[in-house]
């Protein structure tokens, strides 16, 4: 198999899903499967959807195209507030997308209009993140420019929590976002569909003691894909940690005398000179780095540290006799370093842990692809 690549364990991503889908499903909470993290990969999103999850969503119009174009018809929503340059490509991929700008809405609105369709709207809350949501005291007024909007339904809202500052969600926090469902149902009149809690942040305060109210969805990424929750990094109880692992090539062994002597009496290049750990007295260097991914979200293989990384090399101390040249090294990831791996054109996805389905032997001459790779 070639390096660097990402090795994709899809039954662990399945029963990542499954796990959370039984945990919540007793709460009325529903799991959506987040796919922005692994780029819209198709096959990652049918093991969430194969796991339980109801729908899936993405940051970009890119990934869900990517999803549609494997054939995927379930429903699929941006969770990303549109560009208005991509309102016609939205609306022609997504059944509804999340919202805070009036003028994005009007525009998803006409395009639909002309689509012959109508584009389902989530409204966006602010309710504490400072990234993209409606303030409260503005919903009312703005859900109600949507009820008398054609072209674009009303489906229901949601909000986000520690994307920006990092910080999770409280119970009080929480009460407060069900009653603005309450109230914008007293304004507005229809059931809201989606009550949408937040993202994998909001586990713990869903799997607490706490009512969990009008929550009815939470959009989950993180939790699925690597088994943690994010504020804290802890492994959720039952939940495999290890469904993705970067493979890389070491291409270079052998110590390095410490303190190789700069000829250049530059300041700058003497406070950037790595000093090789004390105890690391030998090293390897492998073929995967910045443009890669996130470097600093890899985890260092037991008895390994991390001496530096370059655009393209990573150089690593080992305390014990380092591993031949052209041998592989595994890591697992954080999400950064998972994210930016996903994307990176060098790395292949290898898919495992799952029988690929097959066309039953019945069907034969009529063989449909389910080109999911
Ligand atoms: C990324 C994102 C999610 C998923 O977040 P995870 O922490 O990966 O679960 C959910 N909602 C929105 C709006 C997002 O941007």
């Amino acid at each position: 198999m070639s390096c660097p690549r990402i090795e994709v364990d899809l039954a662990k991503i399945r029963r990542n899903t499954q796990t959370l889908v039984k945990r919540l499903g007793p709460r009325g909470i529903g799991v959506t499967g987040v796919t922005k993290a692994v780029c819209g990969h198709p096959a990652i999103a049918q093991a969430m959807l194969d796991g339980g999850a109801v729908g899936l969503a993405d940051a970009r119009i890119s990934n869900v195209q990517k999803l549609r174009a494997v054939g995927m018809t379930g429903p699929i929503t941006l969770i990303r507030t549109p560009m208005l340059s991509q309102a016609d490509q939205v609306v022609l991929s997504c059944e509804a997308s999340y919202n805070t700008e009036i003028l994005v809405i009007s525009a998803l609105a006409a395009a639909a209009i002309r689509n012959g369709s109508v584009h389902g709207i989530v409204l966006m809350v602010e309710m504490g993140d400072q990234r993209d949501g409606i303030l409260p005291e503005n919903l009312k007024d703005i859900a109600q420019q949507v009820m008398q909007m054609s072209g674009v339904a009303l489906k229901g809202i949601g909000t986000n929590f520690a994307c920006l500052n990092g910080l999770a969600p409280t119970a009080l926090q929480m009460a407060a976002f069900c009653d603005l469902a309450n109230e914008i149902e007293g304004v507005c009149g229809p059931f809201l569909k989606i009550v949408s809690g937040g993202n994998s942040a909001n586990l713990t305060w869903v799997l607490g003691e706490h009512a969990t109210g009008r929550v009815n969805d939470l959009r989950l990424g993180e939790a699925i894909l690597l088994g943690v929750e994010p504020v804290s990094g802890d492994r959720i109880d039952g939940m495999y940690t290890d469904a993705f692992t970067l493979v890389a090539e070491v291409i270079e062994t052998g110590a390095k005398p410490p303190s190789i002597p700069i000829a250049l009496i530059d300041p700058t290049r003497e406070r950037l000179r790595i000093v090789t750990p004390s105890g690391a007295c030998a090293r390897m260097i492998l073929a995967i780095g910045h443009q890669d991914t996130d470097i600093l979200g890899l985890s260092m293989p037991t008895g390994n540290t991390l001496i530096g990384a370059t655009s393209d090399h990573l150089v690593i101390g080992t305390p014990v006799t380092p591993p031949t040249v052209g041998s592989e090294v595994r890591f697992q990831m954080s999400y950064n370093a998972l994210m930016r791996a996903m994307a990176a054109p060098d790395i292949n996805v290898e898919l495992m842990g799952y029988p690929p389905k097959r066309p039953s032997r019945h069907t034969q001459g009529k063989v449909q692809h389910l080109a999911l790779v």
